[in-house]
């Protein structure tokens, strides 16, 4: 059965691997973007998910074009990188303010039609390093630590409903967020990784397909690991 599904960040990377996948499992995919336009073939909506009003008005347009949002890939997220002693306060909460508070806005959007509905998928995109920590990273694996505590809160609060909420903690996938490490740094990664390589953004949004299905009725509050073994099921 086809859901109304809407993906943020969905303009590319990650995101967009999952709107392709959802919308060749026959589902009605949006997908958020800042101003690049939508991919070819995928509703498109412009919104920034530190924007209360724009997420807002994000929703009122697929909510015209598709009907009420019942599964929301909360997938949107950014890095800013540095030792702790380095970072300032506004890299901090730049960081937790896209990546936290705007699952939380998009989040808390979505809920009211899932609740009128009686079903309803949330999948939160968080990262192995939300788990394991990461140098560098206190920003980024705060805000990734959080999507887990926010998901299982909801399952908690909405879980009666036919409604579920789950995390995905990617490892490292190829995208324009991976890009920028060095040569160095890639290599030092893939040799810690179990499956001995990247993955690629479609090996993520498998998983996401199955979590947003009527098959994954039973999974709710779960962190699942896409990670080649890097967290060891963590
Ligand atoms: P990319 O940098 O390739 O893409 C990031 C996406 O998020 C873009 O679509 C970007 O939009 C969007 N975005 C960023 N900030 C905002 C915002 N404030 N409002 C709306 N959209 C925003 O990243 P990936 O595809 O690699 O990552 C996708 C998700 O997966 C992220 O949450 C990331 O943390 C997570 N992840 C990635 C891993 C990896 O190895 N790549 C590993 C683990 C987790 P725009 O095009 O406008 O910039």
């Amino acid at each position: 059965m086809g859901r109304s599904v809407l993906v943020t960040g969905g303009n590319r990377g990650i995101g967009l691997a999952i709107a392709r996948e959802l919308a060749e499992a026959g589902h009605k995919v949006a997908v958020t973007h800042r101003g690049s336009g939508a991919p070819e073939g995928l509703f498109g909506v412009q919104a920034d998910v530190t924007d209360t009003e724009q997420v807002d008005a994000a929703f009122k347009q697929v909510e015209e074009h598709q009907g009420p949002v019942e599964v929301l890939v909360s997938n949107a997220g950014i890095t800013d990188d540095t030792l702790l002693m380095r970072m300032s306060e506004e890299q901090f909460t730049r960081v937790v303010d896209a990546n936290l508070t705007g699952a939380y806005r998009v989040a808390k959007r979505a809920s009211r039609g899932m609740l009128r509905a009686k079903w309803g998928r949330f999948v939160f995109i968080s990262s192995v390093v939300g788990l394991s920590g990461q140098a560098g990273q206190v920003n980024y694996a705060a805000s990734k630590a959080g999507l887990v505590g926010i998901a299982r809160s909801l399952t908690r609060e909405l879980g009666s409903r036919n409604i579920t909420a789950n995390v995905i903690a990617p490892g490292f996938i190829k995208t324009d967020m991976t890009d920028s490490l060095s040569d160095s740094q890639r290599e030092a990664m893939v040799a810690q990784i179990p499956a001995g390589r990247y993955a690629e953004p479609a090996e993520v949004a498998a998983a996401v397909r199955f979590l947003a299905s009527d098959e994954a009725s039973y999974v709710n509050g779960a962190v699942l690991p896409v990670d080649g073994g890097l967290g060891m099921g963590h």
